[in-house]
């Protein structure tokens, strides 16, 4: 494996060409913007897949050749092909990273995964949302400030949040309105680590904001595979009588 991280942005591509807001925000879609500052954060070679592109963009190919997917979608969840949706978990079980960001959290792929229903409370006020980092030393938090940092506005998400009690709890967001919410959290699937990070919103500049990007770029390089194993469900001889042992990783001797 070379040392450049490959990832794969991908977007579901709906609101960034039917609304004239988020077209302003994002004029070549959220997913570019992604791509383009992981593109300029160093050891990263970011590309972009949409909804719309043949298998969504992630064929077996393409989902080889990545250590870390993101994922950001919101109105057309049910769109996603079921196939693809295997494959993205398969994928995950054997090594690869997941990123899914904000309304990502009802995405099938995140459900899957979480074996929950992922809901939550919401409300699009703009209000100020205040990110507590609660987990200073985890990698996913290099270069923030030590306690806490804001977004001007956003939509605020409220707990309970239907997910499983996650690894690490890496950030919990207060609302202007008074409700928190487990922002930023962990969790390990198969070889492979998967991050929920919250803000994200389409209306709001979230993405141009430099410390959410170093959150994403951060997570990216954390969820990089460190170890990989192909799954399979051999039929096996008793341990004693086999000739050879198999390590698990993959080496024979
Ligand atoms: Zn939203």
């Amino acid at each position: 494996m070379s040392n450049t991280l490959r990832v794969t942005v991908w977007g579901e591509n709906v609101h960034d060409n039917n609304n004239a807001t988020v077209k302003a925000i994002y004029p070549q879609g959220m997913h570019s913007c992604i791509a383009a500052f992981l593109n300029q954060a160093g050891g990263i070679k970011a590309r972009t897949a949409v909804l719309q592109d043949h298998e969504h963009g992630l064929t077996d190919e393409v989902l080889d050749n990545t250590d870390v997917l993101t994922w950001w979608g919101h109105c057309a969840h049910g769109q996603v092909s079921d196939a693809v949706v295997d494959r993205i978990q398969r994928r995950v079980l054997a090594g690869m990273g997941l990123i899914v960001l904000h309304s990502g959290h009802h995405s099938k792929i995140f459900k899957r995964l979480m074996g929950h229903n992922c809901d939550l409370t919401w409300r699009e006020a703009g209000e100020k949302e205040r990110l507590w980092v609660v987990n200073p030393a985890h990698p996913i938090c290099a270069g923030l400030p030590a306690t806490n940092f804001e977004i001007e506005h956003e939509e605020m998400y409220g707990e309970p949040f239907g997910i499983p009690n996650p690894d690490e709890l890496v950030f919990v967001s207060w609302f202007q309105g008074g409700e928190v919410f487990r922002s930023g959290a962990t969790w390990r699937r198969g070889a492979g680590k998967v991050f929920y990070f919250r803000p994200g919103h389409e209306t709001y500049p979230t993405y141009h904001q430099p410390l959410v990007q170093q959150v994403i770029i951060n997570g990216v390089r954390w969820a990089r595979p460190d170890g990989a194993f192909a799954w399979g469900c051999p039929n096996i001889k008793p341990e004693m009588a086999r000739e050879k042992v198999t390590v698990w990783g993959g080496s024979v001797h």
